[in-house]
């Protein structure tokens, strides 16, 4: 008997499992491969998950496999500069191959006693009272109080629950590759800007060592259901500019579509659903795995608590609340970006207008903000503008803010000296620092760095030590 099963590891999937281990909670990822992702896609990490990894104390290990960029230019490539003010510690944007992340991360889970076990797919669902019973595509049963599915966005989990998956199917196919290119670095640059006016979505950018990520559309490449193939890019690439660059030696080559899809529910019983299992949409931005990890780290430790026995009766409930509608907007960032990247007139007058906004600096900011999710703001009612946000890491007299955060507790964060975490000690840290860098009395803190209370009185305090952490030990 485990106390969580989650399906998938992916980068969902793993965060979720180490999150979950911060709390001893008795953890097994199933995984229907056998072997982790070949395929080398790079992904952008952005500034909220490079926050959440430094509060895990991951940054170290990852940042060496990644190539740091400015955080700019990625609403519907729209090339801006980094906006001012961008009020983070880590505001840059690590480009790095996806299966470090996740091998990172699994390794990771494992070191806080995750069991993983590869070549086992969920194929069937029970869940009763006290538990879910998970099904294996070999026949093999197991137990646990709760089944997460992680599995991706053709999600087994979701479909054995029935829950729906409303949304637009794709509209358009892209291909997307790296390989290395024949072609002059400057003639390739200046013939992509020329045709990247008129054709979108259409790019060659440089990743070193003559290597290139490759972006053209799939339409006229025949059967979706067989792998594109480098003859492919070179006959799109030939269409588009009239030569195919002199394009070998593929490392991976990839066919995508655009469909933009939400789960109706993220819970159902003891069944929960993260990442791509619970919301697809298309790729611009690179917002789908920083958003999977992102729903990892809301749910791990209200999943724990649930599973520990102190959850307030409704708090496993916020994830869902908290997390479907930052999907939505995600997907209706993408939806936008989509239309933005469209050759035909009216979209086209619409990116140059925007282009002309973006400039004006808040805009940029927001944008970016946005995308790389610390502009969320969850709603946990009236107070000031930082209650529900997440607090940057700040200098305390202990060093940094983030590395008291590595073990996934809640932090009381006191300048007054007045206040204590009393009875909920066993979950919630404490420091008192008059002279840390807020300009608040106190903050509390959750364990996934969202502020959850700011004030000064003990009474309001314990009323939300009560709300977000149950009741105190004696
Ligand atoms: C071209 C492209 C570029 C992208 N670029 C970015 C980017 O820059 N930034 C970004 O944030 N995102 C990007 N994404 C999106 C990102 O790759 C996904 O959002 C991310 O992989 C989702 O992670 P996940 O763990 O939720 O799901 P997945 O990565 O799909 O993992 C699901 C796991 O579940 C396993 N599984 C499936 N079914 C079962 C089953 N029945 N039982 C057990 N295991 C199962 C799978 O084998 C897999 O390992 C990009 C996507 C594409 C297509």
């Amino acid at each position: 008997m485990f106390d969580v099963i989650i399906a998938g590891c992916g980068p969902t999937g793993a965060m979720l499992a180490a999150e979950l281990r911060l709390h001893d909670v008795r953890v097994l990822v199933l995984e229907r491969e056998t072997t982790p992702a070949s395929f080398v896609r790079i992904v952008g990490l952005h500034i909220r998950s490079l926050e959440l990894m430094a509060m895990r104390g991951l940054l170290e290990r990852i940042l060496p496999h990644g190539r740091q960029r400015p955080a700019a230019g990625f609403f519907a490539a729209i090339a801006k500069p980094v906006p001012k003010g961008l009020d983070s510690a880590y505001a840059y944007l690590l480009g790095i191959p996806q299966p470090v992340i996740v091998e990172v991360l699994e390794e990771h889970a494992i070191d806080l006693g995750a069991q993983v076990r590869r070549g086992a797919a969920v194929a069937g669902i029970e869940q009763d009272d006290e538990g879910v019973t998970v099904e294996l595509a070999d026949g093999e049963r197991l137990r646990s109080r709760y089944l997460v599915g992680c599995d991706g966005g053709r999600s087994t989990v979701r479909k054995l629950l029935g829950v729906g998956f409303p949304g637009e199917p794709a509209r358009t196919e892209t291909l997307m590759g790296e390989m290395e290119v024949g072609a002059p670095q400057v003639e390739i640059a200046a013939k992509v800007a020329e045709i990247s006016q008129t054709h979108r979505p259409f790019w060659l950018r440089p990743f070193g060592n003559g290597v290139y990520s490759v972006v053209v559309p799939a339409a006229g490449v025949s059967d979706r259901q067989v792998p594109p193939t480098l003859a492919d890019f070179q006959q799109q690439l030939r269409a588009i500019a009239g030569t195919d660059f002199g394009v070998h030696s593929p490392r991976w080559l990839s066919r995508f579509g655009d469909a933009t899809r939400l789960a109706e529910r993220y819970r159902v019983g003891r069944v929960l659903l993260a990442g791509d299992a619970a919301h697809i949409h298309p790729p611009i931005g690179g917002q789908g795995l920083n958003l999977g990890i992102q729903d990892a780290v809301n749910l791990g430790w209200k999943l724990a608590a649930q599973v520990r026995g102190w959850a307030p009766e409704t708090l496993l409930d916020t994830y869902q609340g908290e997390r479907r509608p930052v999907a939505e907007d995600v997907l209706d960032n993408t939806r936008a970006q989509t239309e933005l990247l469209s050759a035909a007139p009216g979209p086209q007058a619409v990116r140059r207008l925007l282009t002309e906004l973006m400039d004006f600096d808040e805009v940029n900011r927001h944008l970016i903000e946005k995308i790389t999710a610390v502009g969320i703001r969850y709603d946990f009612g009236p107070g000031p503008d930082l209650l529900g946000r997440r607090l940057r890491d700040i200098t305390v007299k202990q060093g940094n803010l983030y590395d008291l955060l590595h073990r996934g507790r809640g932090l009381l964060l006191d300048r007054t000296e007045r206040l204590t975490v009393g009875g909920w000690s066993d979950r919630v840290d404490e420091i008192a620092d008059p002279s840390a860098d807020l300009d608040v009395p106190a903050v509390l803190m959750r364990p996934d760095g969202h502020v959850a209370w700011i004030g000064d009185d003990q009474r309001d305090l314990d009323d939300h030590l009560s709300r977000w952490f149950g009741t105190p030990t004696d």
